[in-house]
């Protein structure tokens, strides 16, 4: 990100608004993963569930998404569902004219379906694909969207591989190793993340992972991190996933993103998981990378998490008594 970017994030921060989009642009996806959180129950909050909204196609849908972006001026937009991919011809079309508003864009798929071709040349579009495992457990976690059919897929593209760490890869040593020397070898792949499970509170599933787990997955991550440069992952982040955010008041991610589902008004809270998540367990690397920007120090002693809450505190209270617009310096009175 650049500095100027930074300056406009913080801009919206104090006028009360958030940097961050993500939209959950269709209700449909040809999977049924065991832990998607997209389908639970809780997901929007109870009484209506993400299948049962009435989602928007074809040019509702590219105008709408296009409309919201204008509105809410999001620095970053990111584009999820379901899997965002049942809407091909409406995306192939959207997202240039996302791109050309100057923002950034990122579409979360399993990759079903083929990437359009054009978009490896997209400047500010990365297209993440979300990888349960190694083979044998992938394909069975997530057919239609198995490794053949994903290499296939992602030919000639770029991407970023998001694979989720649960409890079942922990039990087996060497796991996440195993999951680099396969992935990062190739061309089409630019970076890999990983996420650790993050369960809703009061869950008892197979993908949660132990305390012990979620340390060596820690341990594995740090070692790993230097002899595989594309796992995109810096020490400061890692070290996040130790002592995750005690709530989503304390999450700068899920105070930083606004999200919302399929019909385009529903908002999804606290965060992207929706319904109630247990923030003490949260794994999601995205949460974990702006958790690690907060703790770092400016000029060695203030932290920016201190200053992030200043600065939300400042926004909140603006909106509240609906605002007038900061001025350029106001960053810097912040900060001083
Ligand atoms: S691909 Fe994503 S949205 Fe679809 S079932 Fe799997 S986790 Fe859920
Ligand atoms: S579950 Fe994670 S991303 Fe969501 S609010 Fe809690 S800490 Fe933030």
């Amino acid at each position: 990100m650049k500095t100027s970017e930074i300056i406009s994030a913080w801009r919206k921060i104090l006028r009360g608004e958030r940097p961050a989009l993500s939209v959950e642009i269709t209700r449909e996806c040809p999977l049924q993963c065991p832990g998607c959180y997209a389908y639970d129950d809780a997901h929007l909050g109870g009484g209506i569930t993400l299948r049962s909204l009435n989602d928007r196609k074809g040019r509702e849908l590219i105008d709408g998404v296009l409309d919201l972006v204008d509105r809410l001026k999001p620095l970053h937009l990111s584009i999820v569902g379901g899997d965002p991919l049942v809407r091909y011809r409406e995306l192939e079309e959207m997202i240039p004219r996302l791109l050309d508003k100057g923002i950034h864009v990122q579409v979360v798929t399993s990759a079903f379906r083929p990437l359009a071709s054009g978009w490896a040349a997209l400047p500010r579009l990365n297209v993440v694909v979300s990888i349960d495992g190694l083979q044998p457990e992938h394909d069975v976690r997530r057919a239609p969207a198995t490794y053949d059919r994903i290499l296939r897929n992602i030919a000639g593209q770029n991407i970023t591989i998001h694979c989720t760490v649960t409890g079942q890869m922990m039990k087996r040593p060497g796991y996440l190793k195993e999951f680099l020397e396969f992935w990062t070898p190739r061309r089409e792949i630019r970076k890999v993340w990983f996420s650790l499970f993050t369960p809703q509170k009061g869950d008892q599933l197979p993908e949660m992972l132990q305390p012990h787990e979620r340390a060596r997955a820690i341990a594995d991550m740090m070692a790993l991190r230097t002899e595989f440069p594309k796992l995109d992952m810096p020490e400061g982040m890692i070290r996040q996933f130790a002592a995750p955010p005690r709530s989503p008041q304390q999450c700068v991610f899920a105070l930083t993103t606004q999200t919302i589902s399929a019909d385009l008004k529903t908002r999804i809270v606290p965060c992207q998981f929706g319904g109630d998540p247990d923030c003490s367990s949260c794994g999601c690397v995205a949460s974990m990378g702006l958790a690690a920007i907060a703790e770092h120090k400016l000029g060695g002693f203030i932290p920016v998490g201190a200053i992030f809450r200043a600065s939300v505190k400042i926004g909140q209270a603006r909106a509240k008594s609906a605002t007038r617009t900061p001025s350029p310096e106001e960053p810097l009175r912040v900060l001083s």
